[in-house]
């Protein structure tokens, strides 16, 4: 899958430029049992029908905020109602027991954690986050960071988290050490961007290390609802190859809807056989891919650590504040409207 990205990246990006795959082509909707594992991609595949290596993706109910959830999203699905874990309000912090670690790579971990009740949904609109809370013995205050989950919001059961550990971070330290069968407080959801179906034509993501979490939900949330037509530009920057998170995930999506998804690897720190971009992400980069500042009905989503937010957008100065639009998105002409910083 990243060889695949990659490899568009690489060498046909002026070619490709801001061109899609032609939507009507067949090269949609290939089964997802048909992905490849990401630990060990397999050579590109032929072009999809536009020939310009374009993925695009599909989408899902996107879940409104309270009410109902179901199991299901097939046609046949058992009506069943299940209840949201998360409903803001006043409900406070939930107790979830941890009951799964998983590596994703050196410094960072899934945490599964078990809803109240087993037949309940995160139920978590899209975009949004949780918080977590926690407060050791010796702390005068408590300490309280968002994350975003990465599992399906209709997933009954459990809520997962995908956490890259900071060294003396507390929170991250805390959830690293936490066992399986111990507890974290979990609130939400803390809503970002309320996405409806079709909100916009195409949008740009634009991700560095573990700010792919909201990225990856809001895609997901669009591709699995089969009435969202949304077109979306990935542009993803890590340190190094092993850095890159939910890379299964993504060449999924990749790999399972292929007309409406493209996807560009920037690696600071790149190996000899690296074929995406290497260095930073820079203004070239998004001029060359991302939907033009002009075209109507347009988003570009931004999150990373603060050095990729000064350069791409300007920092975001609370979450009630997105702050003035600077950086690289307002040389090359978009408007503070046109932006949005989780
Ligand atoms: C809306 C939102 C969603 C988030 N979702 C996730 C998520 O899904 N997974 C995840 O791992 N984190 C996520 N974060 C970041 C998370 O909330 C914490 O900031 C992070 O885990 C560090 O917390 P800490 O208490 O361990 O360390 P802190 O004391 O907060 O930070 C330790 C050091 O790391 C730096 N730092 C903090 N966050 C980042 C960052 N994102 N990139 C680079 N440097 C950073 C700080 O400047 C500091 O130097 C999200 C943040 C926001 C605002």
């Amino acid at each position: 899958m990243f060889s695949r990205s990659a490899f568009r990246a690489a060498k046909p990006l002026r070619m490709q430029a801001r061109r899609f795959a032609t939507e009507t082509g067949s090269a949609a909707a290939k089964p997802a049992a048909a992905a490849p594992k990401a630990a060990a991609p397999p050579p590109p595949p032929p072009p999809a029908s536009g020939g310009n290596g374009l993925v695009y993706i599909l989408g899902a109910a996107a879940v409104g905020g309270g009410g109902y959830y179901y199991y299901s999203q097939g046609s046949a699905a058992p009506k069943q109602p299940a209840k949201p874990a998360f409903t803001g309000g006043d409900q406070g912090f939930l107790s979830l027991k941890l009951a799964e670690v998983t590596d994703e790579n050196h410094n960072t971990k899934r945490f599964r954690f078990e809803l109240p009740e087993k037949d309940m949904v995160p139920g978590l609109p899209i975009a949004s986050a949780v918080l977590t809370k926690f407060k050791g013995e010796k702390d005068a205050k408590a300490t309280l960071r968002p994350y975003t989950p990465i599992n399906d919001e209709n997933e009954s059961g459990y809520v997962e988290l995908l956490v890259k550990k900071y060294p003396g971070g507390p929170m991250s330290t805390h959830i690293f050490d936490l066992q399986p069968g111990q507890t974290l407080d979990i609130k939400g959801p803390l809503p970002k961007y309320a996405w409806t179906e079709n909100k916009h034509d195409h949008i740009g993501l634009i991700a560095g290390g573990t700010g792919i979490t909201p990225m990856f939900q809001l895609a997901r949330g669009i591709f699995k609802n089969s009435n969202d037509k949304t077109k979306i530009t990935l542009v993803f920057g890590n340190v190094a190859k092993q850095d890159i998170l939910l890379q299964k995930e993504l060449a999924e999506l990749e790999n399972t809807y292929p007309q409406r998804f493209r996807a560009f690897y920037v690696l600071d720190s790149a190996p000899k056989d690296w074929q995406g971009t290497t260095g930073y992400i820079t203004k070239d980069l998004l001029k060359t891919v991302l939907p033009e500042p002009k075209s109507e009905n347009i988003k570009i989503f931004v999150c990373g650590p603060p050095g990729l937010m000064k350069a791409i957008s300007g920092p975001k100065v609370s979450p009630k504040d997105q702050g003035e639009l600077t950086g690289a998105l307002s040389d090359l002409g978009y408007n503070k409207d046109q932006v949005y910083k989780f």
